[in-house]
C-alpha cells in the first residue's frame, strides 16, 4: 500500500489521515478536494531544520512558496520557523496577509516589476534574490531613492543541471535564470553591485533543478559556486555571508522513485560546505536552502468522486473523475506519475486496469493511465496522493470548472483553509457587455 505521513485504512476500510476519514471528509467539503496532512508538513520541515541544527550550521530553511501559496499554510511555515521564498507580487501579499516576518521572506523572480520591486523594499523583506542586470540597475535606483541600503543575493547559473537521475554539466548554460558563471556575466555582475552604496551583497544563490534524487548535483554546484568565490576574493576582497544552494529535493510519487532524507541531503551539502570552506580558507558562511516540493509534495491527497466509464473494448477502461487537469495540470505538463486508491473501498482486491480520466475538454487531460484498481462505480471516491505541491498553486478554471476547496486534518481535526470556488466566483471579475449590438 502507497502511504505517506498520517494516512491509514480505518476500520470502515476507509483512507483516514491526520486521524480522519477522508471519505466524511469528502462528503463534508464536496469534491474534487484537496486534503493536506499537517503533521507530515511538520515533520518534513523540522528535519531539515533540524539537520543544520544538530551540525550547528547556522542555516535558513526558507520554503519555496510557489509549490503551494495559501494564507494557512504559510501561517504553519512561520510556526515551524522557517523562512519564506516568494516570487511574484501575489505571492508576496499572501505572506504579509498571513503575518509572516517580512525579515524572513527571500524574493526571487526573473522579471519582477518595478512595482514588485517597490513593494518588497516597503515591506522590508529580508533579501532580493537579484536575477539579472536589468533588475539590478532598477534596484539600485530604487535603493538611492529611499535612501536605504538593501540586501541581496546574486543568483548565478553554475552550469549544473540535475534532473532526477543524472545532472548534466555544461560550459554555458541555457537558462533563463541568473548569472551565468563561466562567461563573466556574475563578475560584471558582482562588480556592480559592490559599486553601489545602495546594494549589499549578502552572498551567492544557484537552484540546479527540481525532483532531485541524488546529492552529486549540490556538491557539484558548491565546489563551483566556491572556486568563483575563491576568485572574487582575490580580485574584490568579497567574503559572502551567505551561500544558498537552492531546491529541489525528490519526493516518493511512486514506487519508481527513490529520494534520500532530508538529513542526507543538507548533511552532504554541509560537508561540502565545509571542504571547500577549509579548501580556500574562508569562513563559514550561512547555508539556505528552499525545499518547495519536499515540504508539502506527499502531504497532499486529492479526492474525486467518479463518475463516467468508457470501455474501449481490448484497448482501455477509461475512469472519469470530477476534477482534471484543472486542479492537477502535471501530467498533461509533464507526464507526471501518481499512485492511487478507492478512498472508500481501500482493502477491495484490485480486479481490473483502468485509466484515470479528467473532465476537461482535452484528450491530453488523463490523471493516471493503468492503475489497478478495484471495479470501479459512480460514487465511489479515488485518492490521488502527493498531489501537495504545483497542484492548488496551479490551478485554473479551465472548462469554467471552479478551483477545489482545501481542508488541513491533524490529530483528528479537519479545518478549512481555502472554501471551494462558486459559480458566482467565476464571473465575479467579468464586466457585462455595453456596446448595444444591432440586430437585423
Ligand atoms: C522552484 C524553486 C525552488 C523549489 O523547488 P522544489 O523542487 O519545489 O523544491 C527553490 N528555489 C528556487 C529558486 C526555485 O525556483
Amino acid at each position: 500500500m502507497f502511504f505517506h505521513g498520517t494516512s491509514r485504512v480505518n476500520e470502515k476500510g476507509h483512507l483516514e489521515i491526520g486521524g480522519v476519514d477522508v471519505v466524511t471528509l469528502a462528503e463534508q467539503y464536496g469534491t474534487p478536494l484537496y486534503i493536506y496532512d499537517v503533521a507530515l508538513i511538520r515533520a518534513r520541515a523540522r528535519a531539515f531544520k533540524e539537520t543544520f541544527e544538530k551540525h550547528g550550521v547556522k542555516a535558513q530553511v526558507a520554503y519555496a512558496s510557489k509549490a503551494f501559496s495559501t494564507i494557512a499554510i504559510v501561517q504553519l511555515i512561520e510556526e515551524e520557523g522557517l523562512s519564506l521564498d516568494v516570487v511574484s507580487g501575489g505571492e508576496l501579499y499572501t505572506a504579509l496577509k498571513a503575518g509572516f516576518p517580512p525579515e524572513r521572506i527571500h524574493f526571487h523572480g526573473n522579471n519582477k516589476s518595478r512595482s514588485e520591486l517597490e513593494m518588497a523594499l516597503d515591506c522590508g523583506v529580508g533579501c532580493i534574490v537579484v536575477d539579472n542586470f536589468y533588475e539590478l540597475q532598477l534596484l539600485e535606483e530604487l535603493s538611492r531613492q529611499r535612501e536605504t541600503v538593501t540586501d541581496i543575493l546574486l543568483r548565478v547559473t553554475p552550469g549544473i543541471e540535475a534532473h532526477t537521475h543524472d545532472y548534466i554539466l555544461t560550459g554555458q548554460e541555457d537558462s533563463k535564470f541568473g548569472f551565468d558563471l563561466n562567461n563573466g556575466q556574475a563578475d560584471e555582475a558582482l562588480q556592480q553591485a559592490m559599486q553601489s552604496t545602495s546594494l549589499h551583497v549578502l552572498g551567492i544563490h544557484c537552484h540546479i533543478g527540481s525532483q532531485i534524487f541524488e546529492t552529486t548535483g549540490f556538491v557539484l554546484a558548491a565546489q563551483k559556486i566556491f572556486q568563483k568565490i575563491a576568485d572574487w576574493r582575490e580580485e574584490y576582497g568579497f567574503v559572502p555571508q551567505i551561500v544558498n544552494l537552492g531546491g529541489g529535493f525528490g519526493i516518493r510519487y511512486t514506487n519508481e522513485d527513490d529520494p534520500l532524507p532530508a538529513a542526507q541531503y543538507v548533511e552532504q551539502i554541509i560537508a561540502e560546505v565545509k571542504t571547500q570552506v577549509e579548501k580556500f580558507s574562508l569562513p563559514m558562511p550561512e547555508i539556505w536552502i528552499e525545499p518547495g516540493r519536499s515540504l508539502v509534495g506527499d502531504a497532499g491527497t486529492t479526492i474525486y468522486s467518479i463518475g463516467s466509464r468508457k470501455e474501449v473494448p481490448n484497448v482501455r477502461h477509461y475512469v472519469a473523475v470530477d476534477g482534471g487537469m484543472s486542479d492537477n495540470i502535471r501530467p498533461a505538463l509533464y507526464e507526471a506519475k501518481y499512485e492511487a486508491v478507492l478512498a472508500n473501498r481501500v482493502l477491495d482486491a484490485n480486479e481490473e486496469v483502468v485509466s484515470i480520466a479528467g473532465k476537461c475538454c482535452e484528450s491530453g487531460d488523463m490523471l493516471i493511465w493503468d492503475l489497478p484498481l478495484p471495479k470501479a462505480e459512480a460514487g465511489d471516491y479515488l485518492a490521488v496522493f502527493c498531489t501537495g505541491a504545483y497542484g492548488y498553486s496551479m490551478a485554473n478554471n479551465y472548462n469554467r470548472l471552479p478551483r477545489p476547496a482545501v481542508v488541513f486534518v491533524e490529530n483528528g481535526e479537519a479545518q478549512l483553509v481555502v472554501k471551494r470556488e462558486t459559480y458566482e466566483d467565476l464571473v465575479r471579475l467579468d464586466v457585462p457587455l455595453k456596446i448595444k449590438v444591432k440586430k437585423g
